[in-house]
């Protein structure tokens, strides 16, 4: 392009990763940070290494002082504004946590999860082992579950299990974004609980999302529901079945969805009277969308990454 000025705009570009940042100062700029072979090797490599969480002190240093090194070259040309300057323009915002309670049968599953052997070997890995070594059982005698798969790969499904009995016994079932790895736990599990549980196809038909349909989030007000992406499928399908009892008509916005689409149906949640809910995924919800046609939003599902539900809830 033959100009005298660019000008490069970007959101929150740091947030995602610094080679995005060289895209766009190149292209404002070309040459301005070097090749992107030297950008990498210079910045984005030690910035990095310095951020995990088995950093050495010397990598740590090397990090910080790219960033430093970073922040000095930009320093030239690049303007920084956040929403802070524009604050007393926007709407004002109410904040509401509603804490939703197990309920009795969601209770017992929780406890059926907490109760399974790879659990009780999880809850008990950090106490002292039996045979007398003075060893963590988990570093000791207790290092694989009866499958043989190591402990400490045991954590994250299980969490991820027990975060779906907390929204939605309902979702154990689903296996829309489940990885193969916790496909097999979760399969597990369900079976477990079914034995205990005979009545829980039934059960989980009923009663699901009706906090979602109360009229206080529905009625006359736009209503955006972010979930967390590897949820949305199974969270969409019991809403559907909710919200068409209700009569509400609904888009839905989620990481399968096209670029194209996206764009569509955007303009036509802001544009449109008929249109008063939107299902968006936290993750798709939260990268270049703009929802102004919305005023309220629901967080039906907390993410891990409290960054993810800001960025989601600011368009
Ligand atoms: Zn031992």
């Amino acid at each position: 392009m033959r100009c005298k000025v660019r000008v490069g705009l970007t959101g929150t570009i740091l947030q995602n990763n610094l080679e995005e940042l060289w895209c766009v100062m190149d292209w404002a700029i070309p040459g301005c940070l070097g090749s992107p072979v030297g950008f990498k090797n210079k910045f984005s490599d030690p910035v990095e290494h310095g951020q995990k969480h088995t950093v050495t002190k010397r990598s740590l240093a090397e990090g910080r002082k790219a960033v430093q090194d970073l922040a000095k070259r930009l320093s030239h040309w690049f303007l920084r504004r956040t929403k802070a300057l524009i604050s007393d323009q926007l709407p004002k915002k109410d904040d509401r946590v509603v804490y939703c309670s197990l309920t009795d049968f969601q209770r017992k599953v929780y406890r059926a999860v907490l109760e399974t052997d790879d659990v009780t070997l999880l809850l008990q890995s950090s106490g002292k082992c039996h045979c007398g070594s003075g060893r963590p059982r988990k570093k000791c005698c207790y290092k694989l579950n009866a499958d043989g798969v190591p402990v400490r790969y045991l954590y994250f499904s299980y969490l991820a299990i027990l975060r779906k009995v907390a929204n939605h016994v309902a979702l154990l079932q689903s296996k829309e974004g489940t990885s193969k790895k916790q496909e097999k736990y979760v399969t597990a599990i369900c079976e477990q609980v079914f034995r205990k549980f005979p009545d829980f196809t039934g059960r989980c038909k009923q009663a699901a999302f009706e906090a979602m349909s109360d009229p206080m989030y529905s009625g006359k007000m736009k209503v955006r529901n972010f979930s967390q992406r590897s949820r949305t499928y199974i969270t969409i399908i019991v809403c559907k079945t909710n919200l068409s009892l209700y009569g509400l008509e609904y888009h839905r916005l989620d990481g399968n969805t096209k670029s194209k689409d996206r764009v569509k149906i955007v303009k036509e949640f802001n544009s449109s009277r008929d249109v008063n809910l939107c299902l968006v995924s936290t993750l798709a919800g939260g990268l270049g969308l703009n929802f102004v046609g919305a005023n309220v939003v629901v967080l039906f599902d907390p993410t891990w990454n409290p960054a993810n539900d800001l960025q989601a809830i600011d368009r």
